[in-house]
């Protein structure tokens, strides 16, 4: 298992000098990692994934793979493995075929080859499937067969670009895990790219959130939900509300803020710079605010409209001059259009966001 470092790398797609980078990022995935590139159609994604996997060239800054400076070297040397969306699968070989593929290409002998690909159909659940035909399978088992193609060669880097997109729901779901107990086992840096916040949680070790090229934050899914650095990163994981107010007052980790025409106590970066008067705005989560009546909320307003989503609503709610749109964890909420709602904080709920 190794570490990848993406030293203040770049792509600018077009030779014009006015071009601005597609993409500008610097970390370290570390060794053994579940790394998972997150964020919206077009924000870049793709294209780091193919910088690592040496497909694209990066426009500035090195890649390294450990201490092996793999900037220049092409993808075949890399030691990678990779997942597609489309599977990449050839369809008129077996399954056992296709697995071999990368290691007839490293001229690994048939002997060591038989063994070798058995436990890799075994690591993803299709163990005596090495006979049938690719157009035999399921678009799920065809993904496993991906899946064991990747590892086979015991790769030291595990790529995945949105390898469940082509998948129903259910499956999908069954599959996330699937791909996560293959990559733990297997003991190799793994990153994988998708835009569905859900599955990223889920699955990760470690989130990058891209948006606009960037990095808006790399942490750990439970930080990312609870501690959002950026307000698209909080609307962007589990849609939370984004409300703006005033700091009446600090104390230690939380800030009292003005919402609204009530104060909340709400949690805030420690080392964070903050003073009375300034600006800010508060990340709530949907499940820490709760409907109640407006004499004893910390948020009051009046309802413009309300939209049920089955697990939540979402409320256009004018809150005292201030149109927000608030999505409630308790959907059957009995309000209608013209009406005067409450909300009350959770202890812990709010949490300023630093950028
Ligand atoms: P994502 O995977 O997050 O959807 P991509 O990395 O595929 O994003 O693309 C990021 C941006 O770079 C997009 O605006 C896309 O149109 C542009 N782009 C991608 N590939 C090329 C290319 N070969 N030439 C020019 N622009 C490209």
């Amino acid at each position: 298992m190794i570490p990848i470092q993406l030293d203040n790398i770049s792509k600018t797609y077009g030779e014009s000098a006015a071009a601005v980078p597609t993409v500008s990022v610097d970390f370290t995935v570390e060794q053994g990692e579940f790394f998972t590139l997150l964020g919206p159609s077009g924000c870049g994604k793709s294209t780091l994934l193919r910088m690592i996997a040496g497909f694209i060239a990066p426009s500035a800054g090195t890649i390294r793979f450990a201490d092996r400076d793999v900037t220049k070297t092409p993808a075949h040397k890399r030691g990678i493995g990779m997942v597609f969306q489309n599977y990449a699968l050839f369809p008129h070989m077996t399954v056992a075929e296709n697995v071999a593929y990368g290691l007839r290409l490293r001229r690994v002998s048939k002997d060591t080859r038989e063994p070798r690909i058995e436990r890799a159909l075994q690591r993803v659940g299709l163990e005596g499937y090495g006979k049938r035909r690719i157009d035999q399978l399921s678009g799920g088992q065809q993904q496993r067969v991906a899946l064991a193609r990747a590892i086979v060669i015991e790769p030291e880097v595990l790529l995945l670009d949105e390898p469940l997109s082509n998948l129903d729901a259910k499956l999908r779901e069954e599959t996330r895990m699937q791909i996560r107990e293959v990559q733990k086992a297997a003991e190799t840096t793994a990153v994988y790219v998708t835009h569905d916040q859900a599955e990223a949680m889920a699955m990760s070790d470690r989130i990058a959130v891209l948006a606009g090229g960037r990095a808006h934050q790399i942490d750990s899914p439970q930080k990312v939900y609870n501690e959002p650095t950026t307000a698209f990163v909080a609307r962007f994981i589990g849609r939370s509300n984004v409300i703006p107010g005033e700091v009446i007052s600090l104390k230690r980790g939380t800030a009292v803020v003005r919402l609204g025409s009530g104060d909340a106590e709400v949690r805030r970066h420690a080392a964070m710079p903050l003073s009375a008067g300034e600006k800010v705005e508060v990340s709530i989560r949907p499940e820490s605010l709760n409907v109640t009546s407006a004499a004893d909320a910390d948020l009051r307003g009046v309802v413009r409209s309300r939209e049920f989503l089955g697990s939540t609503a979402v409320l256009e709610v004018d809150l005292e001059g201030v149109e927000q749109v608030i999505t409630v964890s308790t959907p059957n909420v009995d309000v209608a259009a013209g009406d005067r709602i409450g909300f009350a904080l959770g202890a812990g709920a709010g949490w300023v966001i630093p950028e």
